[in-house]
């Protein structure tokens, strides 16, 4: 058995580069990585401009009376100076003339007739938005590996930018292996028989992970038949998932076909809990994860081990779990303190500390310890109790 940790590495040091790029529209990039750097094509703000609905005044002469000369909406290019005893009503977002130094808000002056008295005194440059105060004509404004979120999307749009490159989605295929799984839709025959959960939760969470997903349908124990549907898979796949059939068992064939299909071990068995059978494999630019089929081992191998693989292989940079650290609101105790274990948990904060809880429900096929989680709760490897208050570490989904 092998430590997560050392798992983790091995797993990510299986993705040397990031899949090749594609240009897509800006509306279709979210939630896709850039593959190039952006730079600001224009400064941000292009040109100076008012902040507020006002007036542009020179501020030195806020105590005399100043004569209304125009006015400039937002939009309006006007080639205007603005000498010392005049004022400019200017719209949010309307350029300031030259000549003027500060915007005084509608709301800190008096206008009667075309005189205006301003009731409080200005200091330079208020509600002025200078050019390129946010953003520089020429600076590195997205770098590439960035996770294109509806920010990001916004920020490019701004630069008038429609297309742009990005790494392609990793294509990863789910397959679902055991006698006793029936897909949704199937008879029960049996009151033995279960209906599959993993596929399902899988692809969901895959698509959320950012990946296309490709869905193999479920497969009884027999070596041959999971053989044939993991070879399909991975000749349309860069990410083969399986669940089920990896552990110990008579009827446990993941292993057995991995030779088979020219595929080289990289790790089996974790030091971990939930999720102690996990199986990676790796072939030319293809990997296959054989994960447990108990419910809770299967998801939370996707979240711990396989989502960064993912992401490193989508060209994210940030591609390594964020661990966080929390203060545990219970205490906690085990039986078997050897392997590092994954509680579901919820976390919060409280007067600017990140506080945590576990879910009761501690065993690997209890799916329901995950209704109000957001977060695992880590148990090190070697403890066998926690206490209230102490300070634990959490990944949050
Ligand atoms: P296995 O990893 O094949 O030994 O399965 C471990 C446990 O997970 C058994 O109780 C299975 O019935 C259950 N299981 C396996 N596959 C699935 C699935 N797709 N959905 C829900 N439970 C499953
Ligand atoms: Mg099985």
């Amino acid at each position: 058995m092998i430590p997560y940790d050392k798992a983790l590495e091995l797993a990510l040091s299986c993705v040397s580069k990031p899949l090749p790029t594609e240009r897509v529209l800006l509306l279709d990039a979210i939630d896709r990585v850039l593959a190039s750097d952006i730079y600001a094509n224009r400064d941000f703000p292009a040109f100076d401009n008012s902040a507020m609905d006002g007036f542009a005044i020179r501020a030195a002469s806020w105590d005399k009376e100043l004569r209304l000369v125009g006015e400039i909406a937002a939009g309006e290019h006007k080639e205007i100076y603005l000498n010392s005893d005049e004022a400019i009503k200017v719209f949010t977002g309307g350029a300031i003339p030259s000549g003027a130094d500060c915007v005084v808000r509608v709301e800190d002056a008096v206008l009667d007739g075309n005189t205006l008295k301003v009731l409080k005194k200005p200091a330079v440059g208020q509600n002025i938005r200078k050019k390129g105060e946010e953003l520089k004509l020429g600076e590195l404004v997205l770098k590439k590996g960035t996770h294109l979120r509806a920010y990001e999307i916004g920020l490019i749009a701004g630069f008038g930018i429609p297309v742009i490159e990005v790494y392609q989605k990793p294509v990863v295929g789910v397959l679902s292996t055991g006698d006793e799984i029936l897909d949704l839709g199937e008879q029960i025959t049996k009151p033995t028989q279960i209906r599959s959960t993993n596929n399902y939760a899988l692809v969901a969470r895959l698509s959320q992970i950012g990946a296309s997903t490709l869905h193999f349908g479920i497969f009884p124990d027999i070596k041959e038949q999971i053989a044939k549907a993991v070879e399909l898979a991975l000749s349309r796949c860069d990410v083969v998932i399986t669940t089920g059939g990896v552990s110990a068992g008579e009827k446990d064939f993941v292993k057995e076909i991995i030779k088979d299909l020219g595929l080289e071990l990289v790790f089996h068995k974790l030091l971990v809990k939930p999720a102690k059978p996990v199986l990676l494999a790796k072939g030319k630019d293809k990997l296959l994860f054989g994960l447990p089929g108990n419910p809770v081992s299967c998801l939370m191998a996707l979240d711990v081990l396989v989502k960064p693989v993912l992401l490193k292989l989508s060209g994210r940079e940030d591609y390594l779990p964020k661990f966080e650290v929390a203060t545990l609101k219970r205490a906690f105790k085990r039986s078997d303190a050897q392997r590092r274990e994954f509680l579901r948990g919820v976390c919060w904060s409280d007067s600017g500390k990140l506080f945590c809880d576990y879910s009761d429900k501690t065993q690997s096929h209890m799916l329901s310890s995950y209704i109000d989680a957001n977060c695992y709760v880590i148990v090190p490897e070697g403890v066998s109790s926690l206490e209230e208050g102490q300070k634990v570490e959490i990944l949050r989904f």
